[in-house]
């Protein structure tokens, strides 16, 4: 099997960091990126530290030419990107009512319309290579909605869509594109919720327990590995049971 090269958005820490290291421990080569270099830096040694191939590249999702200048950057680099997981993501909460339009537009812009150049730039490469594999992070509140998120869960949504459209554009080119869909993992991103809510969401996970980032990982590097290979347009979800 050749070594692939992956690319990871969100590389520099939580579940793209866990990807990331979970793609480079299956044999890949990947390049990271997201916007903070220091973090991405410190992520790529310690993937070089345990004898795998690291890059980090800066990226800003919410930019159509920071995403083309990223890619170009890789590929000087690395060659051909063989696997892209598109896992850069943000929240900015708030009751749509209220929404301010500036929080819409940030989230759709880094979550779905950052995750659809991305694909552009990798879909040539792989078709000629007639091999590919697209993962998009989606989300459980895709599938189930939820209150106070509704920029941040059409984002996720709209991922839902392109997995699929794209699974079926590009299937003929062996190129698979599916979605995991994560429940409540521990990060950065999670946080800072309260811990009324925390508690208030374990009691509907019938799991008992909140996601790891190397849960999803986990599924990440299934999807993208040969064995995959028949899988496409799927929503994988990983959420202990939170949303069947
Ligand atoms: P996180 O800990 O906040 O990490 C987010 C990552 O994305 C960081 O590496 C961050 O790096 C990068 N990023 C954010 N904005 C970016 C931008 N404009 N350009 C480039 N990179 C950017 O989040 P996480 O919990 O690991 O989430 C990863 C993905 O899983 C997200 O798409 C999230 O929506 C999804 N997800 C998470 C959960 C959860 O419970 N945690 C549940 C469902 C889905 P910089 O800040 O340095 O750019």
């Amino acid at each position: 099997m050749p070594t692939r090269t992956a690319f990871v958005t969100g590389g520099s820490r939580g579940i793209g960091r866990a990807c990331a290291i979970a793609l480079a421990q299956a044999g890949a080569r990947v390049a990271i990126a997201a916007r903070d270099l220091t973090r991405l830096e410190e992520t790529a040694s310690e993937i070089r530290s345990t004898g795998a191939e690291a890059f980090a590249v800066p990226i800003d999702m919410s930019s159509a030419e920071s995403i083309k200048q990223a890619f170009a950057t890789a590929a000087e680099e690395f060659g051909r990107i063989d696997i892209l997981v598109n896992n850069a993501g943000i929240t900015r909460d708030g009751l749509a009512l209220r929404m301010k339009k500036d929080d819409w537009d940030a989230v759709i812009a880094t979550n779905l319309t950052g995750a659809f150049i991305a694909a552009q730039q990798v879909l040539h490469g792989m078709m000629r290579e007639r091999w590919g594999r697209i993962i998009n992070v989606s989300s459980v509140v895709a599938e189930a909605g939820n209150p106070g998120q509704a920029n941040y869960v059409a984002s996720k949504a709209g991922l839902i869509g392109l997995t699929k459209t794209l699974a079926q554009e590009m299937a003929s080119r062996n190129i698979t594109v599916n979605a995991v869909a994560p429940g409540f993992i521990e990060t950065d991103m999670t946080a800072s919720l309260s811990a009324e809510t925390k508690d208030n969401m374990l009691n509907h996970i019938p799991l008992r327990r909140f996601g790891k980032s190397e849960d999803i990982a986990a599924a990440v590097r299934f999807l993208a590995s040969e064995e995959a290979g028949y899988i496409t347009g799927h929503v994988l979800d990983v959420n202990g049971g939170m949303y069947m």
